[in-house]
């Protein structure tokens, strides 16, 4: 991209996005941004880097939903950790036709996301090539409510719930607009005290197995009858043969919450349920290690069969 090319389209992004918000003093325009966080609690920081091939595909998806998805992605970084954002940064590599439309839309997909979630876009880099759009969204919270959530907290007896159906949003293009969880777990965290989580990107099999591993070796049940399974399994599997509950299991990109409680938390908010807050107990956390399936009355090993990434290879 020309220089001229660049400059106007960083002045056009800076028309449109708010140039200062909560905990940014300093947004788009100069050569940092300038943050502010309260100096209560911790700062949390997250990136993650999306492909045109891998984690979309720009011509069928188109530029808005590649940005939205982009955005969504790392906030829900964020929400794993029941964190509040406030700054997002996104380095785009532009494919060199059609770059000046391609990062428009791409700004007009992440900005009503941000503004929802009081998110300020505060920078980034651009750039174009002659390879496929890559972008790089790197994402501000604070964890001001209380400590960061962490994958390490799981203890044996506890309780495995999630926050929403599961399986098929790879095959239904849902994987483009997941919600990502943030006021969810801000206000779960109120009520309870949230012993680990994560995001469900790979698969609850595998998620699930990344607590077990952080929390020191330990193993989990699930049960087949209390995975909430989401329509778009029950499509998938007509298509691939797979049942509906496999791809609840494996399939990646719901971008739910994964999380654990303990039993007495988990009874308390499965007779006093939070509004807007959807909680499904999918299992308990064991001593022994290992991921296990009870399904008619037998309890079988189970794989951490999610995908590594997009269509997983
Ligand atoms: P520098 O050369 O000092 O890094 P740039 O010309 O790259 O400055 O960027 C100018 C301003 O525009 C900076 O504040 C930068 O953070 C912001 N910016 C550049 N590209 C983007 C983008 N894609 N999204 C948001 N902000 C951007
Ligand atoms: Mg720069």
């Amino acid at each position: 991209m020309s220089d001229g090319g660049e400059f106007a389209l960083i002045d056009w992004i800076r028309r449109r996005a708010a140039t200062t918000g909560p905990g940014v003093a300093v947004g788009i325009g100069d050569d940092c941004a300038v943050l502010t966080p309260s100096r209560d609690g911790e700062l949390l920081l997250t990136t993650d880097m999306l492909m045109d091939g891998r984690h979309f595909r720009l011509r069928e998806d188109g530029p808005r939903a590649v940005g939205y998805k982009c955005l969504a992605v790392n906030l829900s970084d964020i929400a794993a950790m029941a964190g509040r954002p406030l700054a997002a940064f996104a380095a785009v590599a532009l494919p060199l036709r059609e770059s000046t439309a391609v990062a428009q839309g791409l700004i007009d997909g992440m900005l009503p996301l941000a503004e929802r979630h009081g998110v300020t876009l505060a920078g980034g880099d651009t750039n174009a090539w002659d390879g496929p759009l890559v972008v790089a969204i790197t994402v501000l919270g604070t964890s001001e409510e209380g400590p960061p959530v962490l994958r390490s907290g799981a203890r044996p007896g506890d309780v495995v719930l999630v926050t929403g159906p599961l399986g098929g949003s790879l095959d239904s293009g849902r994987h483009l607009r997941p919600s990502p969880r943030i006021e969810e777990a801000r206000e779960l965290r109120r009520y309870a005290t949230i012993r680990a989580m994560i995001d469900i990107s790979d698969g609850l099999s595998s998620d699930l197995a990344h607590i077990l591993d952080a929390s020191g070796g330990l193993g989990a049940t699930l049960d087949a009858v209390e995975i909430p399974i989401h329509p778009d399994a029950s499509r998938a599997s007509q298509r691939d043969g797979r049942s509906p509950l496999d791809h609840a299991l494996n399939d990646g990109e719901d971008f739910e919450l994964c999380l654990v409680l303990s039993p007495e938390d988990a009874d308390r908010l499965a007779t006093a349920p939070i509004a807007g807050v959807e909680l499904r107990r999918v299992g308990r956390i064991e001593a022994e290690g290992g991921l296990r399936l009870r399904e008619g009355g037998r309890v079988l090993p189970l794989a951490a069969g999610g995908f590594d990434h997009f269509h997983g290879a």
